[in-house]
């Protein structure tokens, strides 16, 4: 017997918490597809997938996992679709999956300017209740310098209409982007705007630097130079100490050389502690030996 198969093109990635969550295709590739130190969905145009393919796996969804709880929508940024298409992939959801408790998806800050408050609202009564967003840093010469296509003011703003609506979210921090003397600037305005918000997750990944990236060519082309381990522990420090807010540090990532986890502001003293010892004890030659061992995010 045949077993059916989910539609599933290019790349297809996840944030590690979404592990047990039930993956549907209903994008593929990115819609910006400009950020320079991006090597993720390469060579993956973007598609939205027509309505009957998600249907259709909906309908292989429903007879292998008809008890699924939470859904994650695959692509770089789900959220770029309408408010329109979204209410339809959402009322598809509730069709096949009755006892899904909730779904999420990837989104880029700019997905979520065309659409209001209300239609957010809707789209948190038919159980969108978090996405996760690849902020990177609130720094704006870092944003721009990285064709990031945003503003820290349009952070603050788009990301304010989601706690409006009661959408949680998740973002992540890219720690060392803006490049070697940049790490306590994008540190400090990053958590000042950080400070405004209530992301219920920050995601700390350090800058690792792929082949397939634009960034790539601008360091071997000496424009661009890459920020020294130890200044990174050092903004990774600054930022979680800026941080009066109550929310989740995941640094545990394989990018990151000292892992950490916690809860702030309970788990700061003992974090801050933690990357204290971590400057004042590991020489840089160690920590860039730990980088150039990281083969991929
Ligand atoms: S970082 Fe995200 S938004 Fe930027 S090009 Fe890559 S996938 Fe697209």
């Amino acid at each position: 017997m045949e077993l059916p198969q989910l539609h599933f093109t290019g790349q297809v990635w996840r944030p590690p918490y979404e592990a047990s969550s039930q993956l549907l295709q209903v994008t593929s590739g990115c819609t910006w597809h400009r950020c320079k130190f991006c090597s993720l969905y390469h060579g993956t145009s973007f598609r939205m997938s027509p309505l009957s393919e998600v249907e259709k796996d909906l309908q292989v969804i429903r007879a292998w996992q008809p008890r699924a709880r939470r859904v994650y929508l695959t692509g770089a940024n789900p959220f770029a679709l309408s408010y329109d298409k979204l209410m339809d992939i959402a009322l598809l959801l509730r069709k096949y999956l009755p006892g899904m408790v909730s779904f999420g998806m990837f989104a880029r800050v700019t997905d979520i300017a065309p659409k209001s408050v209300e239609q957010l609202k809707a789209l948190r009564h038919l159980k969108l209740d978090s996405i996760n967003i690849g902020m990177e840093t609130a720094h704006d010469p870092t944003l721009e310098r990285m064709n990031k296509g945003y503003h820290a003011s349009d952070i603050v703003e788009q990301l304010s209409k989601l706690d409006e609506a009661g959408i949680r979210y998740n973002v992540v921090y890219l720690n060392g982007l803006g490049g070697k003397g940049t790490g306590t600037a994008s540190a400090t305005i990053t958590a000042n705007v950080l400070n405004q918000l209530h992301p219920c997750i920050v995601n700390v990944v350090s800058l690792t630097i792929f082949p397939e990236s634009q960034l790539y060519q601008e360091l071997k082309d000496g424009i661009y130079e890459e920020e020294p381990e130890v200044e990174r522990l050092i903004e990774l420090r600054t930022m979680l100490n800026n941080l009066t807010i109550k929310t989740n540090i995941l640094a545990h990532h394989v990018s990151n050389p000292i892992p950490i986890t916690g809860a702030l502001p309970h788990d700061k003293a003992a974090i801050i502690q933690r990357l204290d010892k971590a400057i004042a004890a590991l020489p840089e030659e160690e920590l860039k030996a730990y980088r150039n061992k990281v083969e991929h995010l």
